[in-house]
């Protein structure tokens, strides 16, 4: 499986500390809840929890994360965190740093810089951006520039709230077919590339049904940060398209996990044995509590009987808590 759009920096987030007040709109959500955790991240604290959510990966069939990042406090060097991170647990991995004028030109300078330094270094990833409405034109320009000298795309999010509506005129003349789209739930138009349907974020974030059976671009499935377990998005992209469609069949969610190794073709290589007899579309859509047991990456068994090999599982999940305690103190210190 591939997660073709994930935050491996919010695996620590589950059960921090509540916002200052209750978030009354996706706009808020990210204001109060998700720029305040980015804002809190340092690299010890990214390093263990994309410790975390890589070995979650493994332990869910996902070999390959193409992963989203942001720390604003801790920009240099962190693509090469989450990068080794996922080498040491045994996950592919495909590197982006968000970047955004949200924190001023000079962050903006110095996101542009991570992509530059972390693709020039060799490192499999994208140009990141967080999203149109938090980026100024030549932020956008730079970024799209900087993705066709490497010859990658630019991995962004796109209309995911009403707040970006503009999305799809400011990224007109610049998205191409190797960009990945990020959510396209408020998308006035089509653009070229890949749309990346997350359909619990969305849910989560009450944002609205994507709809990308009705689009004419390949569509691939991500978890936008809540784990790597992809049979569960497939399963909940099935149930979010039969909600809206009662003729849907969950051969089209299907293909939507098949469009994530076009986008890492490694990964269709990988081998997973799985805990439930029956893997068509069919039969998973319907079939709850499925899990890996044996994964095997670029010929390496990397998790056996549902235990990793290369690290000691339960050594990471004690130091992510303890990374997290640390994070939630700074958040609570957080105005
Ligand atoms: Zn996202």
């Amino acid at each position: 499986m591939v997660c073709a759009h994930h935050h491996l920096y919010s695996a620590l987030a589950r059960g921090m500390p509540a916002p200052p007040r209750t978030p009354t709109g996706f706009l808020e959500i990210l204001e109060l809840v998700w720029w305040r955790l980015d804002r809190a991240l340092d690299l010890d604290i990214i390093e263990w929890s994309a410790k975390l959510g890589a070995l979650e990966a493994l332990e869910s069939g996902t070999t390959a994360i193409i992963d989203h990042h942001e720390s604003p406090n801790a920009i240099e060097g962190s693509l090469d965190v989450i990068a080794a991170a996922c080498a040491e647990v045994g996950v592919r991995a495909d590197c982006s740093y968000g970047v955004t004028d949200r924190h001023g030109a000079a962050g903006a300078r110095a996101g542009l810089a991570e992509n530059d330094r972390f693709l020039r270094s060799g490192g499999r990833g994208h140009v990141g951006v967080h999203a149109a409405f938090t980026c100024s034109e030549d932020t956008l320009q730079a970024a799209a520039g900087l993705a066709a000298d490497h010859g990658t795309g630019v991995h962004i999010h796109v209309a995911e709230g009403s707040a970006d509506r503009a999305a799809g005129e400011r990224l007109a003349t610049l998205a191409r077919d190797d960009w990945l789209l990020v959510h396209a739930v408020h998308l006035d138009r089509d653009l070229p590339g890949t749309i990346i349907h997350n359909p619990r974020s969305n849910m989560n974030n009450a944002v609205g049904y994507a709809m990308p059976a009705a689009r004419p671009n390949p569509v691939a499935l991500g978890s936008d940060g809540i784990g790597a377990a992809m049979v569960e998005e497939f399963q909940l992209a099935y149930a979010r398209h039969r909600e809206d469609d009662v003729t849907a069949t969950p051969e089209t969610a299907w293909s939507w996990l098949e469009t994530g190794w076009r986008l890492f073709p490694e990964a269709a290589h990988d081998t997973v044995i799985w805990n439930c007899g029956r893997l068509d579309a069919w039969s998973l859509a319907f079939t709850t509590g499925v899990k890996a047991q044996d994964v095997t990456v670029d010929g390496e068994v990397v998790l056996r009987d549902g235990r990793p090999t290369r690290v000691d599982g339960d050594e990471i999940r004690t130091k992510a808590a303890e990374a997290a305690a640390r994070l939630f103190a700074k958040l609570e210190d957080m105005p």
